[in-house]
């Protein structure tokens, strides 16, 4: 491809990109699959890097950049304020009065919109382009977290449509429900400390360090306010909501003009009632005086402007007695107690259970079975107890202490350090058994149809299966004595077992369910070692290679192919005809199987990503440092110590021509 073709494929991937992206948001049916995306993604960024056609608001800019240490700090030109909040209809119309009473008239109007649990943001674009995203701080000061702002995909990298070369945006990072409750119950699993709720992991998120990390969690943005530099008195916040979507920033549909505040009471009404069935959480709605030049008017106080207040709804909290605290062994062994409820109406459903997270938790809050608590449900999904409701000492229960040993299986149970969570480690551990079963027939992983947790209960209580190799061998007659499986549904199930032999590899290695191994890492994992062998025989160097790839999950990758009975499981696995391969590397050849490659200085004709790609189709490896284990290091002009090294080790050195020899 020569340079006038690289510039022009790649300005059609940005475009191709960004409209996905726009899609995947802003429309329910995506464009493309998630797996094309990435491959589009894949190619664009080799031929930006290739042919040196960098831009800042490409799509590749997206997926994170460096880590920074800390963030510098900057001030707000103009102060982000917070509102006074109100909680009642008196306080609504208090609100209204002052206005009139301060302007003088009622010639005014309101745009009511809905309040988003999140953290507020600060955006500036110069010339059209994301300039600076940084957080409220004190409302006066913030930190500059540009980096990690980029990497939410809300927010344009740059403008479109007939936008002004200077302004400011504000808007509401937060998480999707959904979103957190996968998060936090992968950091349950984990044994991290859980987020309390979306604001908090949207807040957690967007103060990390590393932008990749970031850019791995879904934050999404509202824009809320536009400021500009022009001085026309005449704009209302509706013209700005309207400028703001026009210049592609994602604006809430839930917006309301309002002539008066009769309208905005209708509007509090309305959106209180349907408010649960938002993916996301809302606390409130914010009334603000729909004409700038009335803004001007009525000023602000030293905290909040004059001209808007926010309406918060009532939490949705109740009161419940704990009856008791059990003990749930999760797939990896994590112990999490759980409040056993006396059952109470919570958002519309009965609540009789509630996580206590873990014991730390249990004991920072001092909850004690007998205990009366305030119910809660964190980010409206998974009900928590908020705190023990005041009571006369002498009448409460013992304090919480967890037990030495599994309540399931009676092992003891080790607490790690770094870890707030106890855990079960025998494998057998039936809990344990059971939940490692469901999540391998999980959607994300083989998506086996009809293996649910009834299912799995039955097969393993009636001791069918205890590991992954047993569900395959499961036959007809096997099935039909259990309850409610007739001959047809045996025969379903066993199909559809059947049927997840064909997926790909790194769905495989998903359900295996190592720890830290999450979809996009089974990917990430996948891409890097094209065969289970190559993944097992990957050191830790050459896992901490890969980009996602950190010490924590190269040595929890490690460990679970050091065990034994995973390296017998994973044999019967592919006698029994699962994918442990990705389909690139079967199609390849074996010319260079086992042999390990260091790459170094400049090759006289293959750039340096097409070297790798064309040892790892012939079956080879390579990694970045040379050790004794270094079969090969293949180097072109201005080698430099890499080529001594290898020399001292004795590592034979090649050039290109001799590597094509070795492939042709
Ligand atoms: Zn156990």
């Amino acid at each position: 491809m020569n340079s006038e073709q690289a510039r022009e494929r790649v300005s059609e991937l940005r475009t191709l990109l960004t409209k996905a992206n726009d899609a995947y948001y802003q429309e329910a049916a995506p464009l493309m699959s998630d797996r094309e995306y990435d491959q589009l993604m894949e190619e664009l960024r080799r031929l930006e890097e290739e042919h040196r056609l960098f831009s800042p608001d490409s799509p590749t800019e997206r997926v994170g950049g460096e880590p920074t240490r800390e963030f510098p700090t900057v001030t707000h030109p103009v102060p982000m304020l917070s509102l006074s909040n109100t909680y009642s209809r008196e306080e609504v119309d208090d609100f209204d009065r002052r206005v009139r009473n301060l302007l003088g008239h009622d010639n005014y109007s309101y745009m009511a919109e809905l309040k988003y649990d999140g953290m507020a943001i600060r955006l500036r674009y110069d010339n059209g382009r994301l300039a600076l995203g940084a957080t409220r701080g004190d409302g006066t000061q913030g930190d500059d977290i540009t980096a990690n702002i980029r990497t939410i995909r809300d927010v344009p990298l740059s403008l479109s449509g007939n936008h002004p070369q200077e302004l400011e945006v504000r808007g509401e990072a937060y998480m999707e429900m959904a979103a957190f409750a996968k998060l936090n119950s992968a950091r349950e699993e984990n044994g991290e400390t859980v987020f309390a709720n979306p604001r908090n992991a949207t807040a957690g998120t967007l103060k990390l360090q590393d932008p990749n990390t970031v850019a791995r969690r879904p934050i999404r943005m509202f824009a809320y306010d536009l400021l500009l530099e022009d001085d026309n008195r005449e704009r209302t916040q509706q013209e700005k909501l309207n400028m703001l979507d026009e210049f592609g920033f994602r604006v809430c549909e839930h917006r309301a003009m309002c002539p008066g505040i009769e309208e905005v009471h209708k509007v509090i009404e309305k959106w209180g009632g349907f408010r649960k069935d938002l993916p996301y959480e809302t606390d409130g709605v914010v009334i603000k005086v729909n004409e700038e030049r009335y803004r001007e008017i009525l000023g602000q106080t030293a905290k909040a402007p004059r001209w808007a207040i926010a309406y918060k709804f009532e939490a949705e909290q109740a009161v419940s007695r704990i009856h008791g605290i059990t003990l749930q062994v999760g797939r990896l062994g994590t112990i999490t107690p759980v409040a056993e409820l006396e059952p109470v109406l919570l958002a519309g459903t009965t609540v009789k259970r509630a996580t206590l997270h873990n014991e730390e938790e249990i004991q920072r809050k001092d909850i004690r079975a007998g205990d009366r608590v305030i119910v809660e449900k964190a980010g409206d999904i998974i009900p928590q107890v908020v705190n023990v409701v005041l009571q006369e000492e002498e009448k409460r229960g013992e304090p919480f202490r967890m037990p030495e040993e599994c309540p399931a299986c009676g092992s003891k149970l080790v607490k790690l350090p770094d870890e707030v969570a106890w855990r079960c480690t025998n494998n057998q551990c039936p809990p344990q058994v059971r939940n490692r079963l469901e999540h391998f027939a999980s959607r994300d992983a083989l998506d086996i149809d009809g293996v649910g947790e009834a299912v799995v209960d039955q097969l393993v209580t009636n001791n069918l299966v205890s590991t992954f190799p047993d569900l395959y061998r499961l036959t007809v007659d096997d099935l039909t004595p259990l309850e409610r499986m007739g001959e047809k549904s045996a025969a379903n199930l066993v199909a559809s077992i059947g049927k997840s032999r064909e997926k790909p590899f790194e769905k495989v290695l998903y359900a295996l369910g190592i720890r830290f191994v999450g979809v996009t890492v089974a990917r990430d994992l996948a891409r890097a070692f094209p065969s289970v062998e190559a993944l097992m025989e990957a050191g830790e160097e050459e896992l901490l290679a890969v980009d996602a790839i950190g010490p924590r999950i190269a040595g929890s990758v490690r460990s679970f192919f050091e065990q034994t009975e995973n390296g017998e499981m994973i044999r019967q696995l592919r006698e029994l005809g699962l994918t442990f391969e990705s389909e690139e590397k079967a199609a390849a050849s074996d010319k260079l199987a086992g042999k390990t490659f260091v790459l170094t200085g400049t090759l006289p004709t293959l750039k340096r990503s097409e070297a790798k790609e064309l040892i790892e189709k012939n079956g080879g490896k390579t990694t970045s440092t040379v050790s004794k284990k270094t079969d090969f290091v293949l180097a072109g002009d201005e080698a430099g110590s890499k080529l001594e090294k290898a020399r001292d080790l004795g590592v034979k050195i090649i050039q290109e021509n001799e590597f094509f020899e070795m492939i042709k």
